[in-house]
């Protein structure tokens, strides 16, 4: 078969699959525009520019945004450029947006885009979102509501009857229109996307889409390849807050462009510069948002402030209405491929009556010292990513943090409100920790048996050992949670736990949330079962874990002050434990697509029992206060977060 014909062949499948979905009218019409777009462009490129467009034509109305009225791009004017990069004059061919939250993107550049297109530069437009019921979402609340204020309703297509099972024209998946369509999708997309050509190409919260899909690939790799029938024409836009560096889609993309900030005159001494939370000065880090607290802990709110990093003057979030017009994009490196321009916004810049610089203040002063509060601050406020410190720190400094208490008893001082339970199932044996939690996670090791016998069997030795520690006490508590490992003879570990009518539950490790990257756990169902198996993602637990016990150890000594996730051990533990503990470490593993993935992977010769063990007794307390939360937050409808949890334990001890 020569190329030509191999080609050819490619195509005809292609349009089989084509016509199979939409039927052969619209396929005919979609293969035409391709074809004829770009063949066209020098007759029919728009005057206008998406800006002009939006400042002439939108209207925004209440309850679509805080800042209703006509389209201003005085509010959010550092959104002008990086929407105008995609009207059709511009050369520019891949827009990167890297972002904090609540920055105005989501009207300022993606409906004002999608109304340009429809009106502008029509041409077949996929957005793809982090997960599909937010990509339709979008189109059904936000793109329908920006069609009926800009005019434009009488350009789409209406519904129309079923063709082939499906309904094309107008639904919340699929808008058509005179020369194009807006088709929205998640990254689960089928074989359907491989058949279309698409000239815009709009990938939003790419950090949230999976490595992979089943056997079709990278998701977003897949998206871009379509737009290679529109090689002059195309344009592809990708937008996300970031998650963590390792694993990040969005960083590599920002940082394979010309990297631009946003730069704004400081009102005292007219110096530009990037609005920054912190950076290094003469080898410290440096605050620029300045805040007080009172006596209480509490933000005085008068108090904050930025700081011109030149002069040192005040600036006030009201000064926002004065130099963000007045401000502009610098490019800081040279961009690896031509009409590459990427951009980094965090909410910083959020315009006057989004998110204030009080609101961020106070935002960091609510993450305390929980690692994953400050990982949510710095992805969707500051729109950088966050780095895991899961790399498995050298057993003997975890060792050195034990302490002088015995198995089965609490050192003095120690609070603990709840007791649970790890059990890692293997053939031949069961092994199982008992974890008293404090307030904040603090959490004492207070026993670590292992129970031999055959575990196939229900009624070795091995299950009623595990069974004789459920009902013991430690250290006065009986144990709120247990948690069983199901991996192995997973049938009689399924019966061991419906012996019991609460508090323990069998758990399945190591699952990938393809839809929720950022998930921790989910129950099921099990059918004939009276307890629901807790599927959990364990990178996520060990990232916690190794988080907690390796906090303040930098310069290779055991921390002596207490904070957030303090794990106390006592002095019974060999160094076999401590390296079981630290068994696994973080690599990168770079798949056929060349996304890199995070991945934890076992050291070579170490046993890791003990690190299960204690994942699942950390992910007891989570389905705990999962329990607690779902129960309040259906009852009263009142948000119930981990303060709560630890609110309602320390009253229920009269603490
Ligand atoms: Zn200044």
């Amino acid at each position: 078969m020569t190329a030509s014909q191999a080609k050819a062949a490619d195509r005809a499948e292609q349009e089989a699959v084509w016509e199979d979905i939409f039927g052969p009218e619209r396929a005919r019409m979609d293969r035409e525009l391709a074809e004829d777009i770009d063949a066209l462009i020098p007759e029919c490129i728009p005057v206008m520019s998406v800006s002009e467009w939006a400042a002439a034509r939108r209207i925004l109305r209440t309850g679509v945004t805080p800042l209703p009225g006509p389209y201003r791009w005085e509010v959010t004017p550092y959104l002008r450029e990086i929407a105008d990069c995609l009207s059709a004059l511009s050369p520019v061919q891949t827009v990167v947006v890297m972002k904090g939250s609540r920055i105005g993107a989501t009207v300022g550049i993606a409906e004002n885009w999608f109304g340009y297109i429809i009106d502008q530069a029509p041409g077949p437009t996929l957005f793809m979102s982090g997960d599909k019921e937010t990509a339709q979402s979008v189109v059904e609340t936000r793109v329908d509501a920006m069609i009926e204020s800009a005019g434009l309703a009488h350009k789409i297509a209406p519904q129309s009857a079923k063709v082939h099972g499906k309904k094309t024209g107008d639904t919340k998946a699929r808008k058509d229109f005179a020369g194009g369509f807006l088709m929205a999708v998640g990254p689960r997309v089928s074989a359907k996307l491989r058949t279309h050509g698409i000239r815009y190409f709009y990938g939003d919260e790419i950090d949230d889409m999976p490595a992979e899909v089943g056997r079709q690939g990278d998701p977003l790799a897949l998206g871009i390849r379509r737009t290679s029938d529109y090689e002059l024409t195309r344009k592809i836009l990708l937008t996300s807050s970031p998650t963590l560096k390792e694993t990040s889609r969005i960083e590599p993309a920002f940082v394979r462009g010309d990297r631009r900030y946003y730069y704004v005159p400081c009102k005292h001494c007219g110096h530009m510069q990037p609005l920054r939370w912190r950076h290094e000065r003469d080898g410290e880090t440096v605050y620029r948002l300045k805040f007080e607290r009172d006596e209480m802990g509490r933000l005085i709110r008068s108090s904050v402030h930025y700081e011109c990093e030149k002069c040192g003057g005040h600036w006030k979030n009201a000064d926002k209405g004065w130099f963000l017009p007045r401000g502009e994009w610098r490019a800081t490196a040279e961009a690896e491929q031509a009409n590459y321009q990427s951009y980094h916004v965090s909410a910083l810049y959020s315009p006057i009556g989004m998110q204030s610089w009080e609101a961020i203040c106070q935002e960091w002063i609510g993450v305390g010292h929980e690692p994953l509060k400050e990982k949510g601050f710095i992805n969707t406020v500051l729109g950088e990513t966050w780095e895991q410190r899961g790399h498995a720190p050298r057993p003997e400094i975890v060792e050195a943090r034990k302490e002088g208490y015995h198995l089965g008893t609490l050192p003095e001082g120690a609070r603990p409100l709840v007791v649970t339970i790890g059990a890692d199932v293997q053939d031949d044996r069961i092994e199982a920790e008992v974890v008293a939690w404090g307030v904040e996670w603090e959490s004492w090791s207070i026993d670590y048996r292992v129970f031999p016998g055959l575990t196939v069997d229900g009624d070795s030795p091995a299950w009623r050992g595990l069974a004789e520690m459920l009902q013991e006490r430690h250290a006065g508590f009986t144990p709120i949670m247990t948690m069983v490992d199901s991996g192995h003879n997973t049938p009689t570990v399924y019966a061991f736990c419906d012996r019991y009518t609460s508090g323990v539950m069998p758990i399945k490790g190591n699952i990938r949330f393809q839809d929720a990257p950022r998930l921790y756990y989910k129950t099921a169902k099990l059918p004939g079962y009276r307890a629901s198996r807790v599927d959990v993602n364990t990178d996520h637990f060990k990232e916690l874990f190794y988080g907690q016990v390796t906090r303040g150890t930098a310069d290779g000594r055991p921390p002596t002050k207490p904070f957030p996730g303090f794990c106390h051990f006592p002095l019974d533990y060999d160094s076999a434990h401590y390296r079981q503990l630290m068994a696994e470490e973080v690599v990168d593993e770079v798949l056929k697509t060349g996304v890199r993935r995070r991945i934890w992977k076992q050291i070579h010769g170490r046993r890791n029992e003990a690190l299960d063990c204690r994942v699942y007794a950390l992910a007891a307390l989570f389905v705990v206060q999962g329990i607690r939360k779902e129960g309040i937050e259906k009852a009263t409808e009142r948000k119930y977060g981990w303060k709560d949890f630890w609110a309602e334990l320390l009253t229920s001890r009269g603490l």
